[in-house]
């Protein structure tokens, strides 16, 4: 590990501008990803900032009936939150879908949505990689591609996401509220969040250097049945192969609305209009294959992971037979 220097912020304010006034500063909270990438030097920040004595670890009802969710609740508290369990139980089985308790003890909010991807070759400094190395090249194009993107990609990288957090969070239209260095606050859709690899696969979010997460805010919960079914090579502290977060509502063996939102296929939790609209008022064992082909268009595998096209397929149609009242 490089050696760096460390502070503890005792405002958000000041937190924010630490960071943004030292190129190389960087924000720790849980640190479940970052001091990984840090003991490989992957990650190789000059100052840490921690923020985890900011405060903001608080789940408070919104005037709209939605929840405020402090950057620094941790994964296990957020899952286990009684309101989150009964009105937006998508969101609290992806929590309980990802890593391991211990990690989930110490992993945040604001943490989860900016971990790093786990392609292999990313973790390995000896390997060219674009979104370590910029201009490098991808190791992963032609070579181990198990658990990398068949949607979304680009020939400079074609790495996934792996926040199961980050799926329910989309297809409830969470809003991400920050606050950089001068102070200044903002709001993020979480589809505007994170971005897709293009030609800057090393840049995973719109956020801008020093720019603090201070909390993540759900709308009201949407009418509906909420899933969360994950596929992974092993039952428990695996990233997802294909994961889909669905809430549909149902009268009658018919559709009446769904929102569905993958994980596990590209770099960014993935959800396409076309295909909500293709379930809308509609059987859904003659429009899933119709939604799968909109949520598939484009797709194309790497060779190691070309089983994730029909494997999408199966899922969706398992998850909106579970689904259905
Ligand atoms: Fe790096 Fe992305 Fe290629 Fe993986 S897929 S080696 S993260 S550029």
């Amino acid at each position: 590990m490089k050696a760096f220097t460390y502070e503890r912020a005792t405002s958000v304010e000041a937190a924010a501008r630490a960071v943004a006034d030292r190129p190389g500063a960087r924000f720790i909270a849980g640190g479940t990803n970052l001091l990984d990438l840090m003991k490989l030097q992957v990650e190789t920040p000059v100052h840490l900032v921690d923020v985890n004595r900011l405060g903001l670890d608080r789940i408070e009802d919104t005037d709209e009936g939605g929840l405020r969710i402090g950057t620094l609740v941790r994964n296990s508290d957020l899952a286990a939150d009684a309101r989150v369990r009964q009105r937006y139980a998508v969101l609290s089985r992806a929590l309980l879908a990802g890593a391991s308790a211990q990690l989930r003890n110490k992993a945040t909010t604001g943490g989860n949505l900016l971990q790093r991807t786990r392609c292999c070759y990313f973790y390995d400094p000896d390997k060219p990689c674009n979104k370590r190395n910029p201009g490098s090249g991808c190791s992963a194009i032609g070579g181990f591609t198990r658990n990398h993107a068949i949607v979304g990609a680009s020939e400079h990288c074609i790495a996934t996401h792996p926040s199961d957090m980050a799926v329910a969070m989309r297809v409830l239209d969470a809003q991400v509220e920050t606050v950089d260095g001068q102070g200044r606050r903002r709001v993020i859709p979480i589809a505007d969040f994170h971005r897709l690899p293009g030609d800057t696969p090393h840049i995973d979010t719109n956020l801008r250097h020093g720019e603090l997460i201070t909390s993540v805010v759900l709308p009201p919960p949407p009418a509906g049945r909420q899933v969360y079914r994950k596929v992974r090579d092993r039952a428990s502290y695996a990233f997802a192969l294909v994961s889909v977060a669905a809430i549909v509502e149902a009268a009658g063996g018919t559709l009446r609305q769904a929102r569905l939102a993958f994980g596990g296929i590209a770099h960014k939790p993935w959800r396409v209009a076309a295909a909500e609209q293709a379930l809308a008022h509609a059987q859904p064992a003659q429009a899933a294959g119709r939604a799968a082909d909109a949520v598939l268009q484009g797709a194309q595998g790497q060779g190691g992971n070309d089983f994730k096209i029909p494997l999408l397929r199966r899922v969706l149609a398992g998850v909106l037979v579970e689904a259905m009242p």
